[in-house]
């Protein structure tokens, strides 16, 4: 066998001194960190993360914790799905070096009182549905990043004001590592690849495609010149409840930075929608132009 068809070696670990001194022996051989926070049951848009740190590092973590501080006390943190060995064999699969899952009692012990809040940019869209889950976010982005000391961290354009608020708290807290947005990874017909997407029955998934279908329809209005911001939220709204079965949340034009609704064009947006299918929850985006 040479060396090539050896399968990638991963060290897994839920000992967050076993990982400070993984990461000491990377920094100390000069090596570039790179960081990719999960809550695992890992798809093609976790990976493409993996991929791209695989590309721009030399040691490469991914973490895998299902972080119960972000999920509302309604919310599916019981029945998040946890296929561990599946995620295990992905992350060796896309090239990382270590795999770091810690347990509940090490990432939150008795006496835990401290949180990472971003103000302002956490209100909004996804915050005011869900008053805790930025908090969570923060919190468990910030602990993991104090964990693992990378030199990049990685997340998903999927979740986009989550990348927004993640960028604000590390210019706020002077935080060390870079923030790097990847594109959303989509399946052939357009919806956005979601752990809870497995949650979708044929229908549901069927009618989860409107989210997509506004987001480029919003698009496409900008590109023919419309410039009547209302009237493109109310035809994204308005395709998302043609469809049976989706109840909106939001479908918006904002600043990419603020958040905030935008009342005029300009050369930077993000077209940001939220609607529930059946009990399932998803969100999408797109930046326009
Ligand atoms: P999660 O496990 O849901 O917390 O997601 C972990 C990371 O993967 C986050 O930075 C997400 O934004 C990112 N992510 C989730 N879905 C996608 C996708 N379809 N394309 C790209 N990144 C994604």
């Amino acid at each position: 066998m040479s060396a090539d068809s050896l399968p990638h070696s991963m060290l897994i670990t839920a000992d967050s001194a076993e990982l400070r001194r993984s990461v000491a022996a990377a920094r100390h051989a000069g090596q570039l960190i790179g960081c990719v926070p999960t809550m695992g049951a890992l798809h093609a848009g976790h990976v493409s993360l993996m991929q791209q740190a695989r590309a721009e590092c030399d040691f490469v973590i991914a973490t895998l914790f299902v972080n119960p501080t972000q999920f509302g006390p309604t919310e599916d943190l019981q029945k998040y799905p946890r296929p561990f060995e599946a995620d295990r064999d992905k992350c060796r699969a896309a090239g990382v070096d270590l795999l770091f899952h810690p347990d509940l009692s090490s990432m939150y012990p008795t006496g835990f009182v401290t949180f990472v809040e971003v103000d302002g940019l956490t209100a909004r869209w996804e915050g005011a549905v869900r008053p805790t889950h930025f908090r969570g976010v923060t919190t468990v982005v910030a602990k993991l990043l104090n964990l693992t000391q990378p030199d990049k961290a990685y997340f998903g354009q999927k979740d986009f004001q989550q990348q927004a608020i993640i960028r604000r708290m590390s210019r706020d807290l002077d935080l060390p590592t870079e923030i790097v947005t990847c594109p959303t990874v989509r399946d052939p017909d357009g919806l956005a690849l979601s752990s809870r997407n497995a949650y979708l029955s044929p229908t549901e998934r069927a009618s989860g495609l409107s989210l997509h279908r506004a987001l480029c329809l919003a698009r496409e209005k900008v590109r023919a010149g419309e410039t009547n911001l209302d009237a493109i939220r109310l035809a994204m709204r308005a395709e998302m409840e043609q469809t049976p079965g989706v109840a909106v949340d939001y479908a918006t034009i904002a600043d990419p930075d603020s958040l905030v609704e935008l009342s005029e064009p300009q050369p930077r947006m993000v077209a940001l929608v939220a609607a529930r299918v059946g009990p399932t929850r998803l969100i999408d985006n797109l930046l326009i132009p």
